[in-house]
C-alpha cells in the first residue's frame, strides 16, 4: 500500500469522525452523521390474557395493527407464549423500542429476561413503553426502581377525560384534549419516581386524577408510561390512544 494511499484514507478517517464532508478526487463523502436511520423497530408484548372478544389479537395486536400502516415503524408481536417469552436476545437485538402490557401474568415473566431487558434500556439500546396494568410489572418497576403502587382503582369508571399538559413535547404531538368512554380509574399516588415530563394528565367526573403520560430518561434509555388500556375496553381501537403511543415510539427511539 502506498503512502499516498495511507494518507487518503487517513483524510477520509478524520473527515467522517469530525463529522465532516471529505472530498477526494471529485468524489464526495457523506457525513457519517448524515446517515438516515432506518424504520424504528418495535415489538409489541402482551401475556395475552385479554379477552378474545375485546382483543381478538391482543393489545398488542391492535397496537401492531395501527403501527403498521406508518412508513417510519416496523413492528411486530410477541407473548409469553413464545420462545425466551418473545424475548430473545436476537429478538432484542432487533428491537429499538419494546411496548408493554401485562396484567395476571407478571409473576411469570423471567427474571433474566427483565435484567436483559433493563440492562438495554440503561444502555441507551431500548427505548420502553408500558401500559396500564404494565405498572406492576417486573419490567417497569425494575426499570425505574419503584414499587409502582397507585392510590387506587375502579373497574367501570366512565369517562376519563385526557387532558395535555406538555402539548409542545413530541409525544403530545398532533394530540388535542380527548375523553376515552369508558375506561377502569386509577388515582393517586402513583408510586413512581419524578417524572421527567407529565405529558397527560387524567381526571374523572367522580374526581379520581392521575399522571397518565409521563416521561422518565433512565441511564441513555427512554421510557414512557401510559395508563389507558384495561382489557375489557377497547381503549386501543380508538384514534388518539394509537396517536400517542405512536408518537411515544419515536420519542422513546430518540428520533424527536
Ligand atoms: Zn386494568
Amino acid at each position: 500500500m502506498t503512502s499516498v494511499l495511507l494518507a487518503r484514507r487517513e483524510f477520509l478517517r478524520r473527515s467522517l469522525l469530525a463529522g465532516g464532508t471529505a472530498t477526494v478526487a471529485g468524489s464526495r463523502m457523506p457525513q457519517a452523521s448524515a446517515v438516515a436511520p432506518g424504520p424504528v423497530r418495535v415489538l409489541c408484548w402482551s401475556e395475552r390474557t385479554e379477552p378474545t372478544e375485546v382483543y381478538p389479537e391482543g393489545i398488542s395486536g391492535a397496537i401492531a395493527r395501527h403501527l403498521d400502516t406508518l412508513p417510519e415503524v416496523t413492528v411486530r408481536t410477541a407473548s409469553i407464549q413464545d420462545p425466551d417469552q418473545g424475548l430473545a436476545p436476537s429478538v432484542l437485538d432487533a428491537t429499538d423500542v419494546l411496548v408493554w402490557w401485562g396484567h395476571k401474568k407478571h409473576k411469570d415473566v423471567l427474571l433474566d429476561r427483565v435484567a436483559d431487558v433493563v440492562s438495554r434500556v440503561r444502555g441507551g439500546q431500548l427505548g420502553f413503553i408500558g401500559l396500564h396494568s404494565a405498572h406492576w410489572s417486573k419490567m417497569f418497576k425494575s426499570i425505574l426502581e419503584c414499587t409502582g403502587n397507585l392510590g387506587g382503582w375502579r373497574h367501570g369508571a366512565g369517562p376519563e377525560h385526557m387532558k395535555v399538559v406538555a402539548p409542545s413535547h413530541p409525544i403530545a404531538r398532533g394530540i388535542s384534549d380527548f375523553t376515552i368512554p369508558e375506561t377502569e380509574m386509577y388515582n393517586e399516588p402513583f408510586d413512581v419516581p419524578p417524572p421527567e415530563k407529565v405529558v397527560l394528565f387524567s381526571y374523572w367526573a367522580t374526581g379520581e386524577q392521575f399522571r397518565s403520560g409521563c416521561t422518565w430518561t433512565v441511564g441513555k434509555g427512554r421510557v414512557f408510561y401510559f395508563r389507558p388500556g384495561h382489557e375489557t375496553d377497547p381503549v386501543y381501537f380508538h384514534k388518539e390512544p394509537l396517536q400517542v403511543v405512536a408518537n411515544a415510539v419515536q420519542w422513546c427511539a430518540h428520533r424527536t
